[in-house]
């Protein structure tokens, strides 16, 4: 059964939040640093350095989430399961910008609603684990926790707090290269993009992705003629950043009193100073940290970033309000953004249940919806890969876009695991990936994701269902 929501004292006020009150609760998934010295130096040395990002910006992806929830727009988020320290470089950073850019633009098509994008870049470096160690080669091991908590490589698997500050300069290297790509151009709309579809067999879709392609580059070339794309600002897009607040000795650090950027006239919804957590601008809560008077839960609930929630199997109806009532006691639209993920067999008997708990209650209307199709997905196949089907990650999706349609609520966005690369983590899609495919680029050290040409043919997919 649920347990109460905010505990409350005995005055009716929650208890009083501070960037620690997390360590009086009991906390899952926290690393043992068996070097407390150089913990304490690491910590530090991430409250002196500048903040990652600023509160405008946080600020600003927080109207724009009040406009998924509205129904206004669409949330597209996506990126590495677990990123890497190595994935900071040119490359890698842009192919991710441009895959992001080009399925948004299919989902403007599609969805004919602004699309808000947010990566899962410039800090996810921390994993959830099932198991604190594991078998490699018949040793058992450290389990790898992501690059700012350990190395992959066997002689690297203990944690080890300089990896924290590392961590810190990764992720401040990476978005200032986001904000340097866009603001020189690179999601130039009136460049030609390759939307590269010759992989396409079936004539019947590629038929259908090619009028969208045609379509949207000559409404980009007809935009570019008349001036709109300058005045628009459609050649610089907003792409905002996102991690799961995992690792809470990372979080509280970066996390700072500052100036609220839209305050006006003193208020209780609108105060002179609030906490924002600088590390990101969006921060998801995971589905193995979730518990009501846990230390995750209680971290959050003091910060005024956009917080999501993961939602799944494991998920009591009864929590969700509980959830709600913790993290956004003052009903702010937008600021929660439940990421559901059941996997495509139990999503028909899971959601609705949630979608009646929360839009039959106060919080109607004010959570953004949205759907990760990958997480609930993940199965083995032979010698152990972990991989998923292509036709499982849509059949949730669809079957998340037609109960929310059922249901009279809006499904307001996509959680995806994607890479800009050619790799082969996931099976099927029109390339027809099949098992013996997956040892031919599979690079994921955690979980398998999109390719660049599966993750378009999503975009397509969801386009399509808005268009029919
Ligand atoms: C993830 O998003 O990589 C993840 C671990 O998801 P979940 O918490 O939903 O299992
Ligand atoms: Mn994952």
């Amino acid at each position: 059964m649920s347990s109460p929501s905010v505990p409350v004292t005995n005055n009716g006020q929650a208890p009083e939040w501070t960037p620690e009150s997390w360590r009086t609760k009991p906390i899952k998934q926290c690393p043992e640093y068996p070097d407390q010295a150089s913990l304490a130096k690491s910590v530090a040395e991430l409250k002196r350095l500048p903040p990652i990002v600023h509160p405008r910006e946080i600020v600003r992806l927080k109207e724009l989430l009040r406009d998924v929830a509205r129904g206004e727009a669409f949330l597209l988020q996506g990126g590495d399961c677990a990123e890497l320290f190595d994935y900071c470089e040119q490359g890698a950073i842009e192919s991710k910008i441009k895959l992001l850019l080009q399925m948004s633009l299919v989902l403007i098509w599609g969805a004919d609603k602004r699309v808000v994008r947010i990566g899962r870049m410039a800090g996810q470096y921390a994993k959830p684990r099932s198991s604190p160690m594991e078998t490699v080669d018949g040793k058992q091991v450290p389990s790898f926790r992501g690059d700012i908590l350990n190395g992959f490589a066997l002689d690297q698997r203990e944690l080890d707090p300089n990896r924290l500050v590392k961590a810190y300069h990764h992720s401040s290297a990476t978005l200032n290269y986001i904000r340097a790509a866009i603001s020189s151009g690179i999601a130039d709309l009136h460049r030609p993009l390759d939307w590269g579809l010759g992989h396409v067999r079936d004539p019947a879709l590629k038929a259908k992705y090619s009028e969208a392609v045609d379509f949207l580059t000559d409404m980009l070339r007809f935009m570019h003629t008349i001036g709109a794309d300058k005045s628009q600002k459609l050649d610089t897009v907003d792409l905002f950043t996102s991690h799961e607040g995992l690792l809470l000795e990372y979080e509280q650090p970066l996390t700072r009193l500052l100036d609220n950027p839209s305050h006006g006239p003193p208020s209780a919804n609108s105060p002179a100073k609030e906490y924002y957590n600088t590390s990101a601008h969006f921060l998801w809560i995971g589905d193995r940290t979730r518990q009501i008077d846990g230390a995750h839960v209680e971290f959050f609930r003091g910060i005024a970033n956009p917080i999501g929630v993961k939602v799944g199997p494991s998920t009591p109806t009864s929590d969700l309000l509980a959830l709600l009532r913790t993290l956004n006691p003052s009903r702010e639209e937008g600021k929660i953004t439940l990421i559901t993920r059941y996997g495509a067999a139990k999503v028909a008997e899971l959601l609705p249940a949630h979608i009646r708990a929360v839009e039959d209650s106060e919080y109607a209307r004010t959570v953004v919806w949205q759907c990760d199709p990958m997480h609930g997905n993940t199965q083995s196949v032979s010698g152990g890969i972990k991989t998923r089907a292509f036709s499982d990650i849509f059949s949730e999706l669809q079957q998340t876009l037609r109960i929310h349609k059922e249901q009279g609520s809006y499904l307001g966005g996509v959680h995806l695991e994607l890479t800009g690369d050619a790799v082969t983590e996931c099976l099927g899609g029109s390339e027809g990936l099949d098992e013996d495919d997956l040892s031919t680029n599979y690079t994921s050290f955690c979980d398998p994701r999109l390719n660049e040409k599966q993750a378009l043919e999503l975009a397509f997919l969801v386009a399509d269902h808005y268009r029919c």
